[in-house]
């Protein structure tokens, strides 16, 4: 233990929580840690319970991790008298208050913390430093590095970063299994006629956490489950999760990435973002973990490729197209879409099946995965064009994954292309055959995936047919959205008009539907 002459105080984010950093590797006695739970974080959207209530968790399990490492922490609670509410405000107080001579940050993932740090180091009378978060692969700069003028593509980041940190590589440099991408052979649908492990749930009683936002008036919604909350709020658990995941799991992933089942909210899906956005695990850990149940020849290469490029690939790219484009990319509506977000959105009560079912179960466990996210709900907004703003406030809100710089990259980019085409070249769109396909939703549901018009049609069908004519313009030049241009010309006139009229009808009413 270092002797006090100094102090430091030294902030640590609720998605800071790197049990590994190289900041908790000695113990020292001139440094404070400060831990805050503030209502600028609990209101700048409107959050799951769930979201709450694991941040908060895994904070306590945090600080209670240091205390027990013999750092000195403060951890400032929502209703303590001194607490200001306001990251900039609180930190002035404690560096007075703890008669601080150096304040530390690590660099926040997302802008306004970036912007509010930033300015806050100019009135602060001490030096301020900050560093690296010791998480991620690459920098915060390294995308808009990589591609510099060029227009950015995921798969050409992700092979150069396969190839910069030797992952499925040969001993010549080439890919394992002579290909980098395996995705022909994942994405099939899930026929239920295995029995599917059952899911590493926990069951930790946070009703007194759950408590603690009540009474301080912050608003939220969604399920708080707070007597079994099924989330890891610790390193030990978060890696008990991981573990399963690779035991149980992985060799089945890539196969049903994309599948859907009712029964069955999480599939062979790995629930570790949570862990991973708070960084309790690393992703170089579960990256190196999944390679090794290839070695060994528990895992197929199909399967270990998959997830490997979800973390290798497109989470650090969307993390580096965040600090490369921001702050504009927050205001991108590229296809100047207006519609309100529909009411059913917060109930889950449509009579749309797929939509009520993936809504509900994000009510329910703050969990959808990725096609949920893409194919069901961003689909159906896309096609009614609603207001990428709103759409984003919702994804940031409901999923306990959720913290800009990754949720409006996928929202805003992938899912909405309200960004014109910078993270995805076409846009991820559907009617309702490849859901039909992908998923058991339709058979449950009022509407008939085969009916184009009329009746009982499905809303995906002609609204897919009324998102491509009205956005023609803006398409038809489009290399990949081709054949989809020549199946509309061929249509009769008669035809096009029912499509266009069933859809206007729908639209007539989202909240309805
Ligand atoms: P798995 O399917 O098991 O995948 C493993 C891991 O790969 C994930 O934990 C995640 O870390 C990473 N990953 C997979 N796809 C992506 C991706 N497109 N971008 C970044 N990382 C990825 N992910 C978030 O972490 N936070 C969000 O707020 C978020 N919002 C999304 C919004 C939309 C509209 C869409 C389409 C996707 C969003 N995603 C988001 C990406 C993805 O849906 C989730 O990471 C995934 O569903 C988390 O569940 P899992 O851990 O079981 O993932
Ligand atoms: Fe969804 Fe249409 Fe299928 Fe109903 S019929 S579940 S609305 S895709």
């Amino acid at each position: 233990m270092r002797k006090a002459k100094h102090k430091t105080l030294r902030l640590i984010l609720g998605d800071q929580l790197n049990y590994r950093h190289s900041w908790f590797r000695d113990k020292d006695d001139s440094v404070v840690y400060l831990v805050m739970e503030m209502k600028q974080e609990t209101g700048y959207v409107l959050h799951h319970a769930q979201k709450l209530i694991g941040f908060f968790a895994a904070m306590y399990n945090f600080v209670a991790y240091l205390r027990k490492n013999g750092h000195n922490v403060v951890h400032l609670l929502i209703d303590d008298k001194r607490n200001k509410q306001d990251l900039a405000a609180n930190i002035q107080y404690f560096v007075a208050q703890e008669k601080a001579d150096a304040f530390e940050y690590m660099y926040p993932d997302e802008y306004r913390l970036d912007k509010q740090l930033k300015a806050l180091e100019k009135q602060l009378s001490i030096p301020v430093n900050a560093v690296d978060t010791e998480h991620f692969y690459t920098t915060r700069e390294a995308l808009g590095g990589f591609f510099g003028s060029k227009s950015p593509v995921m798969e050409r980041f992700y092979r150069s970063m396969r190839q910069k940190h030797g992952i499925l590589l040969s001993m010549d440099g080439t890919p394992e299994g002579g290909a980098w991408n395996f995705d022909k052979e994942n994405r099939k649908p899930f026929k239920g006629k295995h029995q599917l492990p059952k899911p590493k749930l926990f069951s930790h009683d946070y009703s007194d956490i759950w408590k603690e936002v009540q009474q301080a008036g912050i608003e939220s919604f969604g399920n708080p489950d707070a007597q079994r909350f099924s989330w890891p709020t610790t390193r030990k658990q978060s890696m008990e999760v991981v573990k399963y995941f690779m035991k149980h799991l992985l060799p089945s992933f890539g196969i049903y990435q994309d599948a859907m089942q009712t029964e069955h909210a999480f599939l062979y899906h790995a629930r570790i973002s949570f862990a991973l956005n708070t960084k309790m695990i690393a992703p170089s850990e579960v990256v190196n973990m999944a390679v090794t149940e290839w070695k060994k020849q528990h895992a197929d290469l199909a399967s270990v490729e998959g997830f490997v490029r979800q973390i290798l690939g497109w989470r650090e790219f969307m993390r580096g197209i965040y600090w490369w484009k921001m702050p504009g990319y927050a205001g991108l509506n590229k296809l100047e879409h207006k519609t309100k977000l529909p009411e059913w959105c917060w109930t889950g009560n449509t009579k749309m099946n797929c939509l009520h079912r993936v809504v509900t179960q994000s009510l329910d466990t703050a969990y959808a995965h990725h096609i949920q996210r893409l194919m069901v709900v961003g689909n159906f907004l896309l096609l009614a064009g609603v207001h990428p703003d709103a759409v984003d406030q919702w994804y940031l809100g409901i999923y306990i994954d959720a913290i800009e710089w990754v949720e409006i990259t996928n929202t805003r980019g992938m899912s909405q292309f309200a960004d014109g085409g910078i993270v995805g070249t076409k846009p991820y769109v559907s009617s309702a055959a490849y859901i039909n396909k992908m998923s058991d939703y339709c058979k449950g549901c009022h509407y008939k995936p085969s009916v184009k018009t009329g009746e009982g049609s499905c809303p995906f069908n002609s609204l897919y047919w009324h998102f491509f004519d009205r956005h023609r313009p803006a398409m038809d030049k489009n290399p990949r959205l081709g054949m989809v241009y020549k199946t509309w010309d061929k249509m009769s006139a008669d035809k096009k008009e029912a499509l266009l009229l069933q859809a206007d009808a729908y639209l007539g009413k989202l909240n309805e539907l």
